[in-house]
């Protein structure tokens, strides 16, 4: 579904022009890298919450953030969502705690449909519901005791 795609993108990209992988490319847009589940669960509110962060940022220096932010990278990793973007200084603590925020919550969401994770698959580590690990016949690892390193 392409073309339903490129409409999403479009939207996206009007309301948060951050999230286009190229400027003046409206097709793609760093929302298609996030798991389908963590967007299902709070994918809108993190950009939107990254938008008011942006504004603010704009607010305090003078520079159009929502241009001028760039983000480099967009992914999982180790069962948690990398947001990898150059911040605006202005706003370097909110900014670590939204973060934070979105890391924390994307390890305890199950990356395939959004519900809260039972635990995560061991080896390549990532947070699934008890149903989606066992559609895939995947055991999930018992929760860290707290002495692992
Ligand atoms: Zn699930």
């Amino acid at each position: 579904m392409i073309s339903d795609k490129t409409a999403e993108n479009r939207e996206l990209i009007k309301e948060y022009p951050f999230l286009a992988v190229e400027k003046g490319n409206d097709r793609y847009s760093w929302y298609d890298d996030i798991p389908e589940g963590w967007k299902k669960a709070f994918g809108l509110q993190m950009v939107k919450e990254l938008k008011d962060l942006l504004l603010l940022a704009s607010k305090r220096d003078g520079v159009d953030w929502l241009r001028e932010y760039e983000i480099t990278d967009v992914k999982e990793k180790y069962g948690s969502l990398r947001w990898y973007a150059l911040e605006p200084s202005c706003i370097i603590d909110e900014y670590e705690e939204w973060e934070e925020k979105y890391e924390n919550l994307s390890y305890e969401t199950c990356i395939e449909c959004g519900a809260p994770a039972d635990g995560h698959t061991m080896g390549w580590i990532v947070p699934l519901c008890s149903r989606c690990a066992k559609k895939h016949g995947w055991e999930l690892a018992p929760e860290k005791t707290g002495n692992e390193p």
